[in-house]
């Protein structure tokens, strides 16, 4: 790959510049966020969808996606510029990354034509929130386990079941799901998946509070709840291809979204004093920064690598989950030391009180989810041994079993 810019992609990186430079503030730090004077969810919400539709109505919307559903036909790697010029602002990002990253492309493989007219272009402005209605209390790695039941009547479907971690279930509008329709086939098999409006009767929300203080996700009860026919993607029972697309993309938008804080790391280490000189100059401390700088190089060209088969047309591929597992653990192993290089300082959690804008306290408190949403770090180390390295499967003593006759501790289905 040629790392230079075209002439055309430098034409298009300064139109990036010019409308970022009038619309939004350089950041100071990786964890800086526009939400940092958002009291509630409300806020929060208020001020992503002003910055959303700022960014509809200039033609920088989901840039990646068709003009007819609300994006630019931009290419692969315009949409890469874009990434890396954004990177460098202050902009809300996060409350529609499933919609746009994961609903919205699901919704474009499966859809028929006048959904995709009708919702697409509400996503990308932001004026419709999704979520996604996957994991279970007993169904998350293992996502082909889900219990959730979806019963055919009449025109209808009648829901009844219950998902977790469900985020932004609580201020969302509609709700990819996914359902077990036929229990007597193997658990890939008999599963449907939907979209339903999170406003539906017998829909029940319950945000679950987490450690940090914020609820971001929920639990959501189904019950009798209807769904028409016509909100069904793809074929019934063919829920678990439907499901990998979602889960395809899921995995390049968390990875991609999460950023690398080695840099305020190596910043912190020069403004903090450890045995009487700056940590900078301690070898520990350097031995350490030496470490996270060469696995922030390794993803640095691996994911050119992902951008070079993006550009050729194929399938983002297993080196989403590789970057997304490190830069998981970059995050969440550099907050951890940057916390202790703080000293008795790092226990204060507190905007005014702790040292550095407690930007430590909160990536130290949010990483560990890093690690667990789109995939938890086992989860991705199984694909990338099985998929990169060609290493034996899993073991999967249930894939060929009729779900209902999987024993469930000494509970059958
Ligand atoms: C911040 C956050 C947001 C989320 N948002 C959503 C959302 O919007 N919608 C949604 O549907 N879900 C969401 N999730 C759920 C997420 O997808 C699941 O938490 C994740 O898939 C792990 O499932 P689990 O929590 O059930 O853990 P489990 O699957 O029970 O795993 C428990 C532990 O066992 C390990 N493990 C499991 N199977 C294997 C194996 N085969 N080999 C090795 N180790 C294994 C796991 O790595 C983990 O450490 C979110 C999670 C988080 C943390």
């Amino acid at each position: 790959m040629d790392f230079k810019d075209t002439p055309q992609e430098a034409e298009f990186r300064a139109e990036v510049r010019a409308f970022l430079d009038q619309h939004a503030r350089p950041r100071q730090s990786s964890t800086e966020s526009a939400f940092d004077a958002a009291g509630s969810d409300g806020d929060r919400l208020g001020i992503a969808k002003k910055w959303q539709k700022t960014l509809a109505d200039n033609g920088w919307a989901c840039i990646n996606w068709p003009k007819a559903y609300g994006g630019r036909d931009a290419t692969p790697i315009q949409q890469v510029i874009w990434n890396q010029e954004v990177s460098r602002y202050v902009t809300p990002d996060g409350m529609f990354i499933i919609g746009q990253g994961m609903c919205g492309p699901t919704l474009m493989a499966y859809a028929t034509e006048e959904q995709k007219q009708r919702y697409l272009p509400r996503i990308a402005s932001g004026e419709e929130v999704w979520c996604q209605l996957f994991s279970e209390p007993v169904a998350g790695s293992d996502l082909a386990g889900i219990k959730t039941r979806a019963v055919r009547d009449g025109d209808d479907w009648v829901i009844n079941g219950q998902k977790v971690w469900t985020s932004g279930a609580h201020y969302s509008d509609w709700g990819l799901l996914i359902t077990r329709t036929d229990p007597t086939q193997p658990k890939h098999k008999g599963l449907t998946m939907f979209f339903l409006d999170m406003k539906s009767p017998g829909v029940e929300v319950r945000p679950i509070k987490q450690i940090n203080g914020n609820s971001d996700f929920n639990e959501v009860y189904f019950t009798d709840v209807r769904i028409p026919d016509s909100q069904r993607l793809g074929a019934p029972g063919e829920g678990w291809k439907v499901a990998l697309v979602t889960l395809m993309n899921e995995r390049l938008a968390v990875g991609s979204g999460l950023s690398n804080s080695v840099l305020d790391v190596f910043k912190a280490a020069q403004q903090i004093d450890l045995e009487d000189e700056p940590a900078i100059q301690n070898k520990a401390v350097r031995d350490h920064l030496a470490d996270w700088y060469c696995r922030e190089m390794g993803l640095k060209y691996t994911t050119y690598r992902m951008i070079t088969a993006l550009s050729r047309g194929d399938d983002p591929g297993p080196e989403a989950s590789i970057s997304k597992v490190v830069v998981g653990a970059n995050n969440n192993e550099s907050a951890n030391f940057a916390l202790d290089m703080q000293d008795m300082g790092g226990i204060l959690d507190d905007e005014e009180l702790s040292g550095f804008g407690n930007q430590f306290q909160r990536q130290f408190l949010r990483s560990p989810a890093n690690r667990i949403e789109g995939g938890s770090d086992e989860i991705l180390r199984n694909i990338i041994a099985e998929r990169v390295l060609g290493m034996p499967a899993d073991i999967r003593p249930d894939k060929n079993v009729p779900f209902n006759e999987v024993p469930q501790g000494n509970v059958k289905q």
